[in-house]
């Protein structure tokens, strides 16, 4: 599976999918779940976690500044803060596109009854 197209719609990423299927991913929903060893920390052989401080992520790192296709594997997300180390692949893009959770429904005024 793969992104045929891609496209910041508000605070959202917008994924077309080869399949047809499209996926709406929050920006602070990818953010928070960027896969670079700096964000997620790194094992070594034995396990052991290492991660560094828990960064503050002010509003520009919710900021999505250009996507950057990789290797036609993954894209790297370049956000408002200047972090860009991300590589996210396809399927673990696909993968948080399923796992997010659904938008805070908006408040329609009615519906017809
Ligand atoms: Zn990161």
């Amino acid at each position: 599976m793969r992104p045929t197209d891609l496209q910041v719609i508000g605070d959202e990423l917008a994924v077309k999918w080869d399949d047809g299927s499209e996926s709406f991913v929050r920006l602070d929903w990818l953010r928070r779940r960027c896969p670079c060893a700096g964000c997620q920390g790194e094992r070594d052989v034995m396990g052991n976690l290492y991660k560094g401080p828990e960064r503050k992520l002010g509003p520009a790192a919710f900021q999505l500044v250009r996507f950057v296709p990789v290797g036609g594997y993954a894209v790297q997300l370049v956000w408002g803060d200047g972090h860009q180390t991300g590589l996210y692949a396809f399927d673990y893009l696909r993968r948080l596109a399923e796992a997010a959770p659904p938008d805070p429904q908006p408040q329609r005024p009615d519906k017809a009854t």
